[in-house]
């Protein structure tokens, strides 16, 4: 799987937890339910698309992709493929960070992007673009 959509959906208030901008300053925010205490923006996935890039070794124009509402599908598939074929992590501390939105833990994931305390992994950066772009199954 890919990208994890299951729980995700997108949320009409709050704010999002990476740079701090409230629903009415982005063009998205996403989160998932019940407890969306945690919501990310379309910038931020936009952000975090461009390290997944460079994770990944996939070329990439950062400066034009401001919001993930923009981003290539297809760069964004072939980036999510690139990083699910990548052996699993054996760090040792892995289990004290896990993604925020879908409670994976470091080491389950092929990829955990950072912010200030919270963590997005690859499959739910997928996810949440997906449903930023409207192409939700
Ligand atoms: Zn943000
Ligand atoms: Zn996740």
């Amino acid at each position: 799987m890919l990208r994890d959509e299951s729980k995700l959906q997108l949320a009409t208030e709050g704010t999002c937890a990476f740079c701090g901008k409230t629903r009415r300053e982005v063009r998205a925010l996403v989160g998932a339910p019940p407890a969306a205490t945690v919501v990310i923006c379309d910038e931020c996935l936009a952000l975090c698309c461009s390290i997944l890039a460079e994770q990944a070794g996939v070329p990439h124009d950062a400066a034009r992709n401001e919001s993930a509402a923009d981003f290539p599908n297809e760069k964004l598939d072939a980036i999510l493929a690139t990083l699910a074929q990548r052996p699993p992590t054996k760090h040792p501390h892995d289990d004290r960070y896990r993604c925020s939105f879908c409670q994976r833990p470091r080491r389950e994931v092929p990829a955990l992007v950072a912010g200030p305390g919270v963590f997005i992994c690859d499959s739910c950066v997928g996810g949440a673009v997906a449903i930023v772009q409207g192409r939700r199954a």
